[in-house]
């Protein structure tokens, strides 16, 4: 037999086995074409590869068309779809969007698209009309094929998707509103964030294990950062008197200080808005910004007063939480020979014949975030009541936003949203957006109220001090 009469016999035999169904389900198309295909040379035949990419391309041309962005190959989708798709059922996409929400759980956004035929190159051209309506926000594309009908058939699995970029305060300070994928860095839940730039300061907080894993704050220039990097290292030259204990140096930078920094609502604020306002537009002070600016609210005094400290090699942390039922609010707590201090940089003039105890003073200052140079501090629960220990590790969780966020992503289980369905025959879709219990939960974490604790006058043993205003940073 020559080979044109085995192509023959093939086709034959693939017309024979494809019968009845393909008409009955719209393949008709496909096995002319297959049989095209039959009968070119082998060199010709259209490739898997080929089809991957025509297929690229013309989801990008329909994207060109229509000025949204360029679809780009995901490779770990790919990887995970090729491991996946045999145990895939393609019946009920509405599950295959969840498996992959599942297994790929950077994927904010994820539309799947699937469709059969016995020629590749007809079963590119059956996605032709899917390619139009791809979502703009959708950023990265998969393909997977598998044989079906004892290779008579060709069935391929598309996954279209939205795939996060790692939180990070520089990322938030660039984007136009776009979430964000973090990884908890308590229980290691992937999750994603939706941020309001226009809210100035915040603390995250994972959806799963409700505990805070960062705060953040805006500086004056509108960039963001972990509120640990306000503590630059400020170190202005003072000169200090000769045998002063380390409780007298304490109050010393404390009465400098309380003398160079007016306790003022903050510059960003706009006199007449209400208190939720104030909080939104406040943005925080570098400790040279406020003593050159002479005046901060409770947080930038409190930063200007903690780096300060920090420099003269103090114990010390800035505790962001709530005075009494004033709201919110921050202060410093320093600690000097296993004695806690606790320290207010706005209101109250130091009285070194009254050193304020956090033990005495402390009652009505409930902290909810501490943090100094290196690190925040979190509560070990979110639920455990304040006992009144700043430096304890059962009550504080130390983190350090730099290191401990954003590693790699472990496998989330989670519920997704309600997906959609076409009615059409040749092409099953299904398309689900993250459920909001994968989004993080974010607080106000500027404090806003002084306090008017009166600790007594102004020390008489601490003038010997003076300071350059020369920023330091
Ligand atoms: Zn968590």
């Amino acid at each position: 037999m020559n080979s044109r009469l085995i192509t023959w016999s093939v086709a034959s035999a693939v017309i024979l086995a494809g019968g009845i169904a393909a008409m009955k389900e719209g393949w008709l198309d496909g096995w002319k074409m297959r049989l095209g295909e039959l009968m070119t040379s082998p060199g010709a035949q259209y490739s898997s590869a080929r089809f991957r990419v025509d297929l690229v391309d013309q989801f990008n041309y329909s994207r060109l068309a229509a000025k949204t962005p360029m679809l780009r190959v995901d490779p770990e989708m790919e990887a995970w779809l090729d491991r996946e798709f045999a145990k895939i059922d393609t019946s009920d996409l509405n599950k295959v969007t969840e498996l992959v929400q599942e297994g790929m759980p950077r994927y904010y956004r994820v539309s799947v698209c699937s469709a059969s035929s016995p020629s590749l190159r007809e079963l590119g051209q059956r996605f032709h009309e899917y390619s139009h309506r791809s979502q703009p926000e959708m950023t990265h594309m998969a393909v997977a094929l598998r044989p079906r009908a004892s290779g008579l058939m060709h069935e391929a699995l598309l996954v279209l998707g939205q795939r996060l970029r790692d939180f990070t305060p520089e990322a938030l300070s660039k984007s136009a509103d776009e979430p964000f994928f973090s990884t908890c860095v308590h229980c290691k839940q992937p999750h994603f964030m939706k941020l309001s730039r226009a809210q100035r300061s915040m603390a995250l907080e994972c959806p799963k294990c409700r505990r805070k894993y960062a705060v953040i704050a805006a500086d004056s220039a509108g960039n963001f950062r972990y509120v640990n990097e306000f503590l630059t290292g400020y170190a202005p030259s003072a000169v200090f008197a000769k045998n002063q204990s380390r409780v007298q140096q304490l109050f010393t930078i404390w009465a400098a200080v309380h003398a160079n920094c007016r306790y003022t609502n903050d510059p960003g604020a706009k006199s007449g808005t209400n208190f939720a306002k104030k909080e939104q537009t406040d943005c925080w002070q570098f400790a040279d910004e406020t003593q050159s600016l002479q005046r901060g609210d409770c947080e930038d005094s409190s930063i200007f007063l903690a780096d300060w400290l920090m420099s003269r090699g103090f114990q010390v942390r800035v505790a962001l939480g709530r005075y009494g039922d004033l709201g919110g609010h921050a202060w410093c707590v320093v600690k000097i020979d296993d004695k806690e201090y606790l320290i207010e940089s706005t209101e109250n003039r130091p009285d070194p014949t009254d050193p304020p105890l956090a033990s005495r003073v402390g009652s009505r200052y409930v902290p909810e975030v501490l943090f100094d140079r290196f690190a925040i501090y979190v509560p070990t629960s979110p639920h455990r009541a304040w006992k009144g220990d700043y430096w304890s590790a059962n009550t504080w969780t130390r983190i350090e936003p730099r290191a401990d966020l954003g590693g790699d992503p472990i496998l989330a289980r989670a519920p997704v949203g309600s997906p959609a369905k076409s009615g059409s025959k040749s092409l099953l879709e299904a398309a689900a957006t993250a459920d909001v219990t994968r989004l993080a939960r974010t607080t106000f974490a500027s404090p806003a109220a002084p306090t008017f604790l009166n600790l007594g006058s102004i020390p008489t043993d601490a003038k010997v001090w003076s300071q350059s205003l020369a920023p330091t940073r």
